[in-house]
């Protein structure tokens, strides 16, 4: 008889414990949570940074572009668009330019044609 209650007494707490892990396992899911292999959302779009947008560029251009490495943000602290000699400064606020081919330029931009500026 004892071992007839420890036996329900198990059921019924075993039943009770899965119970909880789904639950617990919804309410993660529900959450967002529960796995890091789970990419974030993403954030909601916004208008194209102009000082990034190549849209309008021919493919020259952009082979241009790419002919001389040019990336958006410089791995060389010290060598950026804004500190080559090649760059135009922005007119009107707008965005940077380059001697070397059309197009928007960053300011933290870098290319493997930089070079100096003279001060
Ligand atoms: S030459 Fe290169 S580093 Fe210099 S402004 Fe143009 S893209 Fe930037």
């Amino acid at each position: 008889m004892e071992n007839s209650l420890n036996r329900k007494d198990f059921i019924k707490k075993f039943s009770l414990m899965g119970v909880a892990a789904v639950g617990a396992s919804s309410l993660i899911t529900a959450c967002g949570g529960g796995s890091s292999d789970t990419p974030a959302p993403a954030p909601a779009t916004s208008a194209a940074d102009p000082c990034t947008d190549v849209s309008g560029l021919s493919e020259a251009d952009l082979q241009m572009r790419e002919n001389v490495n040019y990336i958006e943000v410089t791995e060389i602290p010290e060598q950026r668009c804004d500190n080559c000699q090649l760059y135009t400064q922005p007119a009107n606020g707008g965005c940077g330019g380059c001697l070397l081919f059309a197009g928007p330029v960053t300011a933290a931009g870098w290319c493997s044609s930089w070079v100096p500026t003279q001060g």
